[in-house]
């Protein structure tokens, strides 16, 4: 995941917590800040208090007396929204890559099997050289076929692993 981090001018992990409600575990929604510093969505805060007899901070369990009024943090409300239009446009930009991988892979599978098609015919010239060459053109085949298939797994997990942040 740390190779093509950096090549990436979206958010980075660290930045990602920020705007990621403790209540909820999402992105800020109309989000709050409460005296002592921490931010929910403003729906998730009320609700937690609502449940809970006292008015506590869920992250640093600080108490207020009083139910600290909620205002809507703007900022953080305008960050949250850029970044969850980057992880949209993130996800797009991955999908597309991976579409693009594709047909490569199997332009690749087809050349082979047009090799071993070659291969086939020339059987009725001779049996046994060519049994050898069938055997030498699958090998090939199934090592291309498993490295490119690796080599693209690898970019689909590396995708979704930086998804997943
Ligand atoms: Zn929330
Ligand atoms: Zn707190």
């Amino acid at each position: 995941c740390l190779t093509s981090t950096e090549n990436l001018s979206g958010p980075q992990p660290r930045e990602y917590n920020q705007f990621l409600c403790s209540i909820c575990l999402d992105v800020f929604t109309d989000p709050v800040s409460i005296p002592c510093g921490h931010n929910f969505c403003k729906t998730c805060i009320t609700e937690y208090w609502n449940i809970n007899v006292q008015c506590q901070c869920p992250v640093c369990k600080r108490l207020y007396n009083m139910r600290p009024e909620l205002q809507i943090n703007t900022f953080i409300s305008e960050m949250a929204a850029q970044f969850r239009q980057s992880a949209q446009q993130k996800t797009s930009s991955s999908s597309s890559e991976q579409q693009d991988v594709k047909p490569e892979v199997h332009q690749m599978i087809q050349k082979r099997r047009l090799k071993i098609e070659e291969i086939k015919a020339s059987v009725q010239l001779s049996n046994k050289d060519a049994d050898r060459e069938i055997a030498e053109g699958v090998q090939v085949f199934t090592a291309l076929k498993e490295s490119v298939e690796r080599g693209f797994l690898f970019t689909v997990l590396t995708e979704s692993c930086l998804l997943r942040r």
